[in-house]
């Protein structure tokens, strides 16, 4: 999906501090004291490594810089991403206790993205076309957090000659962005298409059209970010499900990445995720090799459901999908859902939440409950329901 680049093959230096005497820190070439800072200079392929060495020492990690003389990672270099959780490059271990960023860019006064990417997603024999957009952000003031909306606005102009006005979309990086550097933000958009029902012409969507087509360079209107509904808790032990159908799963994307191929010292998710992905075929299913790999990474903390609605059959030999899943797992959730520390999210097409209605419905009446009472009375009320859908 990504290029290949020289982002390999970098150098950093870290600064770490709190490191403690002890039998494996006295195998290691650098002396520990108690105070001050160390420095170590360490590959970028063993970063990941590095860190967990820094966290299970007991130290914490201040700074890190690129060695090689080069700039801190420009976007338009188009670094190769970590494509594997060992890879990633880790964060500054203590993050900024953040506030929520919202309308930082207004519809009248918008920022400018850059597109660095902009790959297809869906393989050969997949329905439709989805990109997956990397934009340069560094010239802007924008930051967010996982599970909030960015508005763009397609140049040209509407058939009454007025601006074209903002769409939103469903940011797919964590807030460090793709290459880890705070100076991306990515998209994942299906270009809308459909046939008039009274002239039989295929109609394009105007804004997911324009964001098909954007090159490497081209220069976008960018508004935002908005939306508080899809923020992940900060609890590291909570469980997450989420019910995600085609591009819903960009914050999901983001929520994963955070939680599993990034590094911080204050977020170490250790409760469960879990992903109901509801597709039309396997060759739809987005970011597949990468939610797969960290499944099997880390299968005591992330499952992954897949309904695969034209390939998969239900027991009784309908098309299988999210709420037949739902409802093959219905116990299971029932009781996963009487957790305090247990979040839904929702996102996708709005066709989605009927279904999922329904076998909630047939969940909690199997155990008893009234799922509308539950709903409102417990989840809705503690904020343990999250639902994003368009
Ligand atoms: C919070 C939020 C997050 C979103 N996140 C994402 C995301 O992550 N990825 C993504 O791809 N999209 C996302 N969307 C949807 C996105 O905002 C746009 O609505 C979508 O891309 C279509 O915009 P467009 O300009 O291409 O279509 P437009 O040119 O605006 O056309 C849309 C219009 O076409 C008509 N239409 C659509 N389908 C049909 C049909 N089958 N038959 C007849 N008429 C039809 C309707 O009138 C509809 O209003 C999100 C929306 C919201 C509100």
């Amino acid at each position: 999906m990504y290029n290949a680049t020289n982002f390999g093959s970098r150098v950093f230096r870290y600064e770490v501090v709190g490191l403690r005497q002890n039998a494996e820190t006295d195998k290691t070439n650098h002396s520990i004291r108690n105070s001050g800072s160390q420095f170590f200079n360490v590959p970028y392929e063993r970063m990941n490594q590095f860190m967990q060495q820094i966290s299970r020492w007991g130290g914490k990690i201040i700074s890190i810089q690129p060695l090689d003389g080069s700039a801190p990672l420009q976007a338009n270099t188009q670094p190769t991403p970590p494509s594997t959780p060992e890879a990633a490059a880790p964060q500054p271990a203590k993050e900024k206790k953040v506030d929520i960023p919202v309308n930082i860019y207004r519809p009248n006064n918008p920022c400018i993205g850059k597109v660095i990417s902009n790959e297809e997603l869906v393989k050969e024999g997949g329905e439709g076309t989805v990109k997956h957009i990397v934009f340069d952000i560094s010239n802007t003031d924008l930051r967010y957090l996982e599970g909030q909306s960015i508005g763009i606005i397609p140049a040209g102009t509407d058939a009454n000659g007025k601006p074209h006005k903002l769409r939103l979309y469903s940011i797919a990086s964590t807030r460090h962005g793709d290459y880890l550097d705070d100076k991306t933000v990515s998209l994942c958009v299906r270009q809308l298409e459909y046939k008039d029902k009274e002239t039989g012409e295929t109609v394009y969507g105007v804004c997911s059209s324009y964001l098909n087509k954007l090159q490497p360079g081209d220069e976008v209107k960018i508004t935002g970010p908005v939306g508080k509904e899809m923020l992940l808790p900060d609890d590291p032990e909570a469980t997450i499900i989420m019910l995600a159908t085609g591009t819903g799963i960009a914050p999901f994307r983001a929520f994963l990445w955070r939680m599993f191929k990034e590094q911080h010292a204050d977020y170490q998710f250790k409760g469960l995720a879990w992903l109901f992905f509801g597709v039309a075929y396997t060759a739809n299913i987005l970011y597949k090799e990468q939610l797969e790999e960290l499944q099997q990474q880390y299968p005591d903390h992330f499952r992954l459901t897949y309904a695969i609605s034209r390939e998969q059959k239900t027991a009784d030999g309908g098309k299988m999908y999210i709420q037949n899943r739902i409802a093959e797992h219905a116990d299971e959730l029932w009781q996963l859902l009487q957790k305090k520390n247990t979040h839904v999210y929702m996102c996708g097409l709005k066709g989605m939440e009927p279904g999922i209605d329904e076998a909630m419905t047939a969940a909690a009446a199997k155990n008893g409950a009234d799922w509308q009472d539950f709903l409102k009375g417990t989840l809705k009320k503690e904020g343990r329901w999250h639902v994003e859908t368009y």
